[in-house]
């Protein structure tokens, strides 16, 4: 393609892309294919001959839109925000038309550099000290992964320089609790600890992580020759944004010799809001944390920010540092190769960078506080409403939610049929998207506010429709 038609057709996808956020809410926020329509709309074979992109427009609108859920739609209330504010859309482009690889500082210094001031913002911004650095991942999942790797190598003092975990005498623990997010098993699994040695402890009844049962956990492996490696921290669990006793689990990782890691991937966007701050006293204590600016915070899909106490562990562990891409500049400045495990790198950055500068640190909190007050509104109704139940505290931005009409009250699996229905009818109606989920064997609709566009008219809209959902089911009423 020559600057040309870029130029012509790139003006065209930005106004297509306007055009689509203008009208988002328009469309059912559910895709509504079936499995294979998609695929079924586009030729089997590969173009022979250059076919150009004079029709792409067209079939983007004819073939991609309809297979498209809608994450920014006002009406998301799934799984969590995914929130691409516009600004991060121009950096996504301009890190693309740059077409630079960040992996080491020598291969484009400003890739390196402007990640390391923002992510020194955003440090600033969370309220975390000086002693962390912070490096920008693609997911909370990879990090977490390296967290348990830095953890693993600290307890093996460096197995991984000898015989590797396969040599270790004593095999090496990770703790976290039985609402931890999927990566976290994931991580543990692929940093060779073994599910024989992964405890997902019991939680309690606010679903988060009871110290007494880590304390017991740690002492009975002590007690059979294994070794306490590593603790993961949920501050703002997936199912219910539960909030581990950081404080406490602080303590207990310093008295055993612990790697503490913090998966805030979602909730760590509301503590560049002070008050918020006290869910996660005692991550100064943490040896890593990590949050996902590509959740609430507003950077398109992928930027996830990875804090470290101990930078030259994290590069000792990750560095292979083949004479091959070493340059003048190593010890002058980050090789960001060696602060994960990919060698080729995005200019990530850039995202951060626009959307901070575009929103300030103000915007970006009263965003925050907006969600949290329809949060708060939302489980004001649910609470204040007869045939309601809500499951969970509601400290963050998501409201777990069930009808319990009087005649099902002690039917557990007449109220899971019940609520599957009211969330499939919600989500087939097409103007609001709700996750019905599990919660320790409960029934329940997660309710998750905080996209972008979701105003309080929107969140009494979908309180409207549930209501409207429950009791238009058959069986719903006494
Ligand atoms: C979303 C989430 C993750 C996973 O995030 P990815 O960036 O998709 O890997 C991990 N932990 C928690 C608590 C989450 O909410």
């Amino acid at each position: 393609m020559d600057t040309h038609d870029f130029r012509r057709l790139g003006h065209e996808l930005i106004d297509w892309v306007a055009d689509y956020r203008e009208r988002i809410a328009e469309y059912p926020v559910m895709s509504r294919v079936r499995p294979g329509e998609v695929a079924a709309k586009l030729p089997a074979e590969p173009p022979r001959r250059a076919e150009g992109l004079a029709t792409i427009s067209a079939d983007l609108e004819r073939i991609v839109l309809p297979g498209i859920t809608h994450w920014n739609h006002p009406g998301w209330f799934a799984y969590f925000p995914s929130n691409t504010d516009l600004s991060s859309v121009l950096a996504d482009l301009v890190s693309s038309g740059l077409g630079v690889q960040g992996m080491s500082w020598q291969t484009s210094p400003a890739a390196t550099e402007v990640e390391d001031v923002v992510m020194e913002w955003l440090r600033q911004m969370l309220g975390l000290s000086d002693a962390f650095t912070g490096v920008i991942h693609d997911t909370a999942s990879t990090a977490t992964l390296c967290a348990l790797l830095c953890a693993r190598e600290r307890s093996s003092n460096f197995s991984q320089d000898r015989g590797g975990l396969q040599a270790e005498e004593a095999p090496l623990v990770v703790y976290a609790s039985d609402q931890a997010h999927s990566s976290v098993p994931k991580a543990a699994h692929l940093a060779g600890f073994g599910a024989d040695n992964l405890r997902l402890l019991e939680t309690d009844d606010d679903h988060a992580l009871r110290l007494d049962a880590l304390e017991t956990a740690v002492r009975e492996d002590v007690a059979a020759g294994r070794r306490p490696c590593a603790l993961v921290a949920a501050v703002g669990t997936t199912a219910t944004t539960a909030l581990d006793p950081l404080a406490g689990m602080a303590q207990l990782a310093a008295r055993h010799g612990l790697w503490l890691h913090v998966d805030a991937a979602l909730a760590g966007t509301a503590m560049i809001c002070p008050e918020q701050r006290w869910m996660w006293e005692g991550v100064e204590r943490a040896d890593s944390v990590v949050l996902n600016p590509h959740k609430w915070m507003g950077t398109g899909f992928d930027l996830s920010a990875y804090y470290v106490r101990d930078p030259e562990h994290l590069v000792r562990v990750m560095s292979t540092d083949p004479s091959y891409l070493r340059t003048a500049q190593d010890g002058l400045v980050r090789n960001l190769r060696d602060w994960g495990i990919p060698l080729g790198r995005r200019f990530r950055a850039l995202k951060l960078w626009f959307l901070i500068r575009e929103h300030g640190v103000e915007g970006l909190q009263a965003r925050v506080r907006r969600d949290l007050g329809n949060a708060a509104w939302l489980a004001e109704q649910v609470d204040a409403a007869s045939g309601w139940q809500r499951l969970a505290p509601v400290p963050l931005q998501t409201v777990c939610l069930r009808h319990v009409p009087p005649a099902l009250q002690d039917d557990e699996p007449a109220l899971a049929v019940h609520n599957l229905a009211v969330a499939d009818r919600v989500n087939r109606a097409g103007r609001s998207y709700v996750t019905p989920s599990l919660l320790k064997g409960r029934q329940m609709i997660r309710v998750s506010i905080g996209a972008l566009a979701t105003e309080r008219e929107h969140v009494e809209a979908l309180w409207r429709e549930l209501r409207g959902a429950a009791v238009a089911l058959p069986g719903a009423r006494p």
